[in-house]
């Protein structure tokens, strides 16, 4: 069971987190949890970083970072005390989670789960602090990354067999992002590849790496709300017998992009230019590229976090390809409609963008997958064109009607 910072943003909360896990204790379930940072703990320490050192050093940052989840396991572990049942909290590495060594984007290599059974064969309700592991390597701590609590979640569930319930404050995944389309519905199920699509363009409900971990080990995550007891979402290998046309609107606020002009046309610079971006660890999303009078232009986007790792990466091909002109744009966002079913329905392309165009809305990219569109169009008419593409694709409504899993 994992909960996200919102779910444990202060004491009250963080007591109602506890019953939480006392009742599936009670329920006579073995529970391992893993929760978030409180409330925006995270992004404050990140702040308070960047107040004292303007490039705070990656090993020091873990340090810092990895006490936001440690904070909120050992109370959640106090308040399961005091109703009762005994619990105990771990740091990831006292859990056994186990990374390489690149710090704040660690990738976990294995869960040594031992001390985790025993405490449970002990009875007791074991917390795992979200978001970190340990590096044998350097004997250090190490973070996984923005939203990793999902991460650790899913991979316990892996290594010791469970199904994940990923509770958050919303109840479950919606049709679109419910704060922008208040009448999005409730997915009973989504399958693993609509959902890997949709977190990667945006649905942060659940983190795209969690969705992979899950896919990969065959994991079935119950997205659901931390404060009732209504059943979520189902993410599994399901795959309906009449696939839905579209299942979700998702939109992304953060995407930066890149425009490269002027770039010599020849074999290998693309392949140079993208080598040089992915050793900075940049992950790029879209990629544009033609040529124009005997000249490539290329346009990407990339995470707004990834902006300077970005340049340094193009300033270091400029060096070996010659000045090309370079174009920042982070007035973008990115709207995209997902589903399984648009395999078989050609149309879907059309209908989006005449959606849009009504509206006026200029689209200054688009890319595409077998199940998914995405128009990046300006960031400020974001919410109406994914209140009127959920309109357009008939999305709100009744739910389809659910399988028996
Ligand atoms: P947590 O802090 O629990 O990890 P997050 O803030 O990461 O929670 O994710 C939950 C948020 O995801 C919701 O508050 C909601 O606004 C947002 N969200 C975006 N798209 C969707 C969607 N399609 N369905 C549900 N929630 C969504
Ligand atoms: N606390 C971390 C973050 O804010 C991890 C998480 O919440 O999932 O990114
Ligand atoms: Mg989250």
């Amino acid at each position: 069971m994992k909960f996200g910072g919102s779910s444990v943003a202060d004491p009250d909360k963080i007591r109602h987190v506890a019953q939480r896990f006392v009742e599936a204790k009670r329920r006579g379930l073995n529970v391992v949890g893993t929760v978030s940072a409180m409330g925006k703990t995270t992004d404050q320490l990140l702040a308070l970083a960047s107040d004292v050192s303007p490039t705070p050093n990656p090993r020091e940052l873990d340090m810092l970072l990895s006490t936001g989840e440690r904070i909120a396991c050992a109370l959640v572990a106090m308040a399961i005390d005091d109703l009762g049942e005994e619990a105990v909290s771990y740091t990831g590495s006292q859990a056994g989670i186990l990374t390489d060594s690149a710090h704040t984007r660690a990738k976990i290599r294995e869960i040594r789960g031992d001390r985790i059974r025993t405490s449970l064969e002990q009875g007791k309700i074991v917390l795992v602090a979200g978001f970190q592991g340990f590096s044998r390597d350097t004997m250090d701590i190490t973070t996984l990354g923005r939203g990793a609590g999902d991460l650790t979640a899913v991979a316990l569930a892996a290594t010791l067999g469970a199904a994940c319930e990923i509770h958050s404050d919303v109840p479950g995944v919606f049709t679109a992002d419910p704060r922008i389309v208040p009448g999005a519905r409730k997915l009973p199920f989504v399958s693993y590849d609509e959902m890997l699509e949709m977190a990667a363009s945006g649905a942060k409900v659940l983190a795209l790496r969690s969705v992979e971990l899950a896919r990969n080990h065959g994991v079935r995550i119950h997205a659901r709300s931390t404060f009732s007891d209504e059943e979520g979402t189902w993410v599994t290998d399901y795959e309906g017998m009449e696939q839905a046309i579209i299942s979700a609107v998702t939109h992304s606020e953060t995407d930066v992009v890149f425009t490269l002009t002027g770039i010599p046309d020849r074999p290998g610079v693309a392949a140079m230019i993208f080598d040089r971006v992915a050793q900075a660890q940049v992950n790029v999303d879209t990629i544009i590229q033609n040529v124009v009078h005997g000249r490539a232009e290329m346009s990407f986007s990339v995470p707004a976090e990834d902006v300077a790792a970005t340049n340094e990466a193009i300033s270091s091909a400029q060096a070996d390809l010659g000045v090309f002109a370079v174009e920042m744009n982070d007035r973008l966002g990115k709207v995209s409609l997902i589903g399984a079913g648009m395999r078989s329905h050609p149309g879907v392309a059309a209908t989006m963008f005449r959606t849009l165009a009504e509206l006026e809305i200029n689209l200054e990219m688009i890319s595409t997958s077998p199940i998914k569109i995405s128009c990046m169009i300006g960031r400020d008419r974001i919410p109406e064109a994914v209140r009127a593409l959920h309109e357009a694709f008939a999305l709100e409504g009744e739910p389809q009607p659910e399988p028996t899993i």
